[in-house]
């Protein structure tokens, strides 16, 4: 008999992640990111998956959720009911949540009683206070749940998680401003480990402009885009989720922040240089939201890997007093503050699949809670 494992998947838009962790040492076995172009891509690569469960003596499956909604502030262990309240949310993130809803009601079908937990992109942002929650919308849009969500919450726990061992207690409970710059990018602001605020907002397409997405912008462009044009409203969605960005502003060159770096193309620097500012901006805004700054910490594809980027953005923020030491940034960190710097600058490689193995295994060893913790609801 092999031995058991867990299974974490992050079904997306155009692409499969998956990774097997060995379920009584959390160590990673395999990882695979499997490209999906068309609809019998997904079936068969679902159809893999289920398979995988018998053959690697599956105990447990953990899925990325883009969309948690008001209520879910934890990873849920997921039955019926919770599978149709998240089914729920579906125009909240219309992109993303069917694709991750997939493989759990297929495991759900073909393994009834096999543990399945739903870990959100959103639950982490869950403790901001009601402010940092809200838009100057009418106040009945408000209530209806057109709120600032946040996303990339599992990133922000698994960096929360391991700060304190790289930068110390003192720095982990203090006023933090994580950076994930990925394809998918976004701010967000910690105190004690917990989020205040953060860059991403209602969707996924607000605040850091990103590899494809606009991030924020006005909301009088759709209206123009819908109004003078003539466009539809999926022609919009089009422009702002798949063509705009640091594709868009290359003038299509790439999404790919590697090659749009050794690009000679005057396009590529714009690009290069508007997402640094853009970054370099909402970092800035966020010291509002924590009455100042005590670390910055850069991850995701982009924040760890390029010490021109992470330079870029600091050059911005100078005068807040983020200054970082050229030869330790050329050598991706952990720490890399320059001496005489007022705040503490990090690189910390982020691990979304690990957080969720660690939610999947909390789940199948603890009893039940009595009753999951729930954020109020505003
Ligand atoms: P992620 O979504 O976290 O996998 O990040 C993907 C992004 O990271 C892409 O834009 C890549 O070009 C970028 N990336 C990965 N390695 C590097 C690197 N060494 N320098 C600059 N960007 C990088």
């Amino acid at each position: 008999m092999t031995a058991e494992t867990y299974l974490v998947i992050n079904a997306g838009s155009s692409t499969i992640k998956y990774a097997l962790y060995d379920a009584n040492t959390l160590a990673l076995l395999e990882k695979k990111t499997l490209e999906m172009a068309d609809k019998a891509g997904y079936d068969a690569a679902f159809n893999d998956l289920l398979k995988l469960v018998e053959d690697r003596n599956v105990k447990g499956v953990a899925h990325r959720v883009v969309h948690g909604g008001r209520d879910y502030a934890a990873p849920q262990k997921l039955d019926d009911k919770v599978l149709a309240d998240l089914e729920a949310l579906t125009p909240l993130a219309p992109l993303h949540q069917p694709h991750n809803l997939k493989p759990a009601k297929l495991v759900m079908d073909k393994f009834p009683n096999l543990p399945q937990v739903a870990c959100f992109d959103t639950a982490f942002h869950r403790t901001q206070p009601r402010l940092n929650q809200l838009y100057a919308l009418p106040k009945d849009l408000t209530d209806e749940g057109v709120l600032r969500y946040g996303f990339h919450g599992s990133s922000y726990e698994y960096i929360a998680a391991v700060l304190p061992a790289i930068a110390g207690d003192d720095i982990a409970k203090g006023r933090v401003i994580v950076a994930h710059l990925g394809s998918g990018a976004s701010v967000c602001a910690m105190k004690d480990g917990k989020s205040v605020a953060s860059s991403m907002g209602f969707t996924p397409l607000d605040g850091l402009m990103m590899g494809t997405r606009t991030g924020a912008i006005d909301p009088g462009v759709p209206l123009y885009l819908m109004e003078q044009k003539g466009l539809s409203a999926k022609s919009i969605s089009d422009i702002f989720q798949k063509h705009s960005g640091l594709k868009g502003v290359s003038g299509g060159i790439s999404n790919d922040m590697r090659v749009l770096l050794n690009s000679p193309a005057p396009e590529a620097k714009e690009a290069v240089d508007l997402f640094c500012l853009y970054a370099a901006r909402q970092i800035a805004a966020l010291t509002v939201d924590l009455g100042g700054l005590d670390a910055l910490v850069f991850t995701a594809g982009i924040g760890e890997n390029s010490g021109i980027i992470r330079e870029k953005i600091c050059g911005h923020l100078k005068h807040l007093g983020v200054t970082t030491d050229a030869k330790l940034n050329a050598a991706n960190g952990p720490a890399i503050h320059d001496a005489a710097g007022s705040i503490a600058v990090y690189v910390i490689k982020t691990n979304e699949e690990l957080m969720m193995a660690r939610h999947i295994d909390a789940v199948i060893q603890r009893p039940p809670a009595p009753k999951p913790p729930q954020a109020p609801k505003i």
